[in-house]
């Protein structure tokens, strides 16, 4: 069943549980969100530890859906993403981010990095770069205050072609991260070969941190690899005190997660930046 994609639905109507059918619903519903407005991104910001000021945020979407309310994005992305409706949600996203991050850096004075996240189809997708140049050229953002991430898993798909992709995207001038770092099985020869700035330590990591100290080892060899290549690294989901100290004591680069901030609205962003003093 699982290969007949879409057409699953028609044929399983009856027995359908209440799941697919509201995944049936959402598919029906995303054609119309982006018309309706009812998408809206939020901020989390990274925090440099060296700084100890933020200097980055990542946008994250959101659906606030007439009938259900506020969706997850690791529900509706997926739908988006086996439907091609990603092509046109990932632009509106591109642009809205790229708008806003310029906003904010002109209403608070202040250099900010804004993180984007890719999906497959968008990262594939041939008119990639000439909309990512469009967008830039629209809201004045700089290229290299633009970050897209790509996970690890997209990358090591066709690895030559994330290269390609990769470099021609690297000579715009744009920042490159990979996200979710450590889930998927990079090699490191190929890594090398990537033109990134920053990989992103996934959160599944940090979390052992300060229990696992095979998970703590993990971290510290992969920052100490990053930075033998050159990038930097930022740890992703930091809950608590104990995993900040620990990933500073082990030169970590950046940190985001609730310890600090949940991902939250620009307003709210501008008045944490403009109020933030260094630990
Ligand atoms: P991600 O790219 O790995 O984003 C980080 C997720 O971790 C976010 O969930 C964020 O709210 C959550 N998070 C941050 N700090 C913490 C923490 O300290 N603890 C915990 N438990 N969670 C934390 P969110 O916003 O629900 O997004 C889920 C995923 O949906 C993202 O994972 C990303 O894969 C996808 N996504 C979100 N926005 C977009 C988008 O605009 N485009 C695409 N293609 N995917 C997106
Ligand atoms: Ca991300
Ligand atoms: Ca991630
Ligand atoms: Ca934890």
């Amino acid at each position: 069943a699982k290969e007949s994609g879409r057409n699953t639905y028609r044929f399983y109507s009856s027995e359908m549980n209440s799941k697919a059918l509201k995944q049936l619903l959402l598919v029906n519903d995303l054609r119309k969100a982006l018309v309706r407005g009812e998408f809206y991104l939020d901020y989390q910001p990274q925090l440099d530890l060296y700084e100890g000021r933020i200097t980055g945020t990542e946008a994250l979407l959101r659906w606030n859906h007439a009938v259900f309310g506020k969706i997850s994005p690791a529900e509706f992305i997926p739908l988006a993403e086996e439907t091609g409706q990603i092509l046109s949600i990932g632009q509106w996203v591109l642009a809205k981010a790229c708008q806003q991050a310029r906003e904010m850096q002109l209403r608070c004075n202040i250099p900010l990095r804004v993180s984007v996240n890719l999906s497959t189809k968008q990262f594939q997708d041939p008119n990639l770069p000439a909309y990512v140049q469009e967008v830039l050229a629209n809201t004045g953002l700089a290229a290299e205050d633009l970050e897209l991430e790509i996970t690890e898993s997209i990358l090591m798909e066709n690895v030559e072609k994330a290269q390609q992709i990769l470099h021609q995207l690297k000579a715009m001038g744009v920042t490159l991260a990979i996200d979710d770092f450590g889930t998927g099985y990079s090699s490191l020869s190929y890594l090398r070969t990537f033109p990134i700035d920053r990989l992103k330590i996934d959160r599944s990591f940090v979390q052992r941190i300060t229990t696992h100290h095979n998970d703590a080892a993990i971290i510290n060899a992969i920052i100490a690899l990053g930075h033998s290549i050159g990038v930097k690294l930022v740890a992703e989901g930091v809950e608590q005190k104990g995993e900040m100290i620990s990933l500073q004591e082990n030169q970590c680069d950046e940190v985001q997660g609730f310890y600090f901030s949940k991902p939250i609205d620009p307003e709210t962003l501008m008045d944490k930046i403009s109020s933030q003093s260094v630990f």
